[in-house]
C-alpha cells in the first residue's frame, strides 16, 4: 500500500509560515499585500476556486480585491480592468481566473498581465523564465507538484518522469521544472501511441489528463510515485486522472484527490503573491 502524499497538510504548513512572512512584509514596508482576482461569468468550479483563493488569501493576511463581471462582459470591458491593475502601484498580483468565455481572447487578456503582476506564471516572460531555468514566477500547478515531491525525498535526479497532458498549465510547465531537477522527462498526449507502454517506464508519473480514473494499475510500475492532477466531477463526487483504489497497491506514494494537488496549488499561488510583492518592493515598482 502506498504512502498518500497529504497535500493539505502540506498546503496548510506553507500558509502558516507566509502568514508571518506577510505581517513582516506589513511592518516593513507600511501596506498589505494586496492580489486582484478577476472572474467573469459564473462557471461553478470557476466560482469554488476564486472563493477558496480568496480564503486563502485572507488567512495569509493577503489583501483581495474581487472583480466579477457578468458572462456577457466584452473583451474590452475586461481588457479594462486588467489594465487598470496593471498601473495600480498598489496591486502586486492579478490573477484572471481560466477558463474565459469562448468570446474573449484568453491571450490577449493574459497578455496585459505584467510579468512582476503575474501570479500566475502564465506570461510568456515567465513561460520563458521556467523554460530556460531562470529565477521567476513558475505556474502554481507545477510548482506544488515539485513541493510535494520534494516533502517526500522523492529521488528525482536521473529518474524517469512521465507526464500525461501538454496543456500550458499543467503538462509543459511541470516537465519543464522536472527537467530542472534532472529527470529525464516524456510527454504524453491524446496522440501518443502505447501509452501504457510507456506510463510503465515511469519513475514518477504525473497524471493531468481531465478523465476520470484514467491511469488504472496496469499501466503503473511497481513502487513508481504517482501525482494525479485531476480533478473531475462525477455523479458520485469528485476524483481524480488515477484510479486511486487500484493504483495504491502498486505506487510507493500517491496524492489523493481531494487532499492531494488542489490545495498545493493554492498555497504556492499565495506563496507567487508574496514572491511578487517582495520582487516589486525591491525593485521599487
Ligand atoms: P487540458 O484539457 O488542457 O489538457 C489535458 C491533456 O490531456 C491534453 O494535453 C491532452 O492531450 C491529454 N489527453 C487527453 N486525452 C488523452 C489520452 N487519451 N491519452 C493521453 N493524453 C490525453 O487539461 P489541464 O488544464 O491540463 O487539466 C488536466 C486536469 O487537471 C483536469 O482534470 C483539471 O481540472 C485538473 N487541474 C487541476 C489543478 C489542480 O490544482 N489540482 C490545476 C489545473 C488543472
Amino acid at each position: 500500500m502506498a504512502c498518500i502524499i497529504d497535500g493539505k497538510a502540506l498546503a496548510a504548513e506553507i500558509k502558516r509560515n507566509l502568514k508571518k512572512d506577510a505581517e513582516e512584509f506589513e511592518t516593513r514596508y507600511g501596506r498589505k499585500i494586496t492580489l486582484a482576482v478577476i472572474l467573469v461569468g459564473e462557471n461553478p468550479a470557476s466560482c469554488v476556486y476564486v472563493n477558496n483563493k480568496v480564503k486563502a488569501a485572507e488567512f495569509v493576511g493577503i489583501k483581495s480585491l474581487s472583480f466579477r463581471l457578468p458572462e456577457s462582459a466584452t473583451e474590452r470591458d475586461v481588457e479594462q480592468v486588467v489594465k487598470s491593475l496593471a498601473a495600480d502601484k498598489s496591486v502586486d498580483g492579478i490573477l484572471v481566473q481560466l477558463p474565459l468565455p469562448k468570446h474573449i481572447n484568453e491571450e490577449k487578456i493574459l497578455s496585459l498581465v505584467p510579468p512582476e503582476k503575474d501570479v500566475d506564471g502564465f506570461t510568456a516572460e515567465n513561460v520563458g523564465n521556467t523554460t530556460l531555468f531562470k529565477e521567476g514566477i513558475n505556474s502554481c500547478t507545477p510548482a506544488g507538484i515539485i513541493y510535494m515531491l520534494k516533502s517526500i525525498n522523492a529521488p528525482l535526479c536521473g529518474k524517469h518522469a512521465v507526464v500525461i497532458g501538454r496543456s500550458n498549465i499543467v503538462g509543459k510547465p511541470v516537465a519543464m521544472l522536472l527537467l530542472k531537477e534532472n529527470c529525464t522527462i516524456t510527454v504524453c498526449h491524446s496522440k501518443t501511441e502505447n501509452l501504457g507502454e510507456i506510463t510503465r517506464q515511469a519513475d514518477i508519473l504525473i497524471a493531468a489528463v481531465g478523465k476520470p480514473r484514467f491511469v488504472k494499475a496496469d499501466m503503473v510500475k511497481d513502487g513508481a510515485i504517482v501525482i494525479d492532477v485531476g480533478i473531475n466531477r462525477t455523479e458520485s463526487g469528485l476524483c481524480g486522472d488515477v484510479d486511486f483504489d487500484g493504483v495504491k497497491d502498486k505506487a510507493s506514494y500517491i496524492s489523493p484527490v481531494p487532499g492531494g494537488v488542489g490545495p498545493m496549488t493554492i498555497a504556492t499561488l499565495m506563496q507567487n503573491v508574496y514572491k511578487c510583492a517582495v520582487r516589486r518592493e525591491n525593485a521599487g515598482l
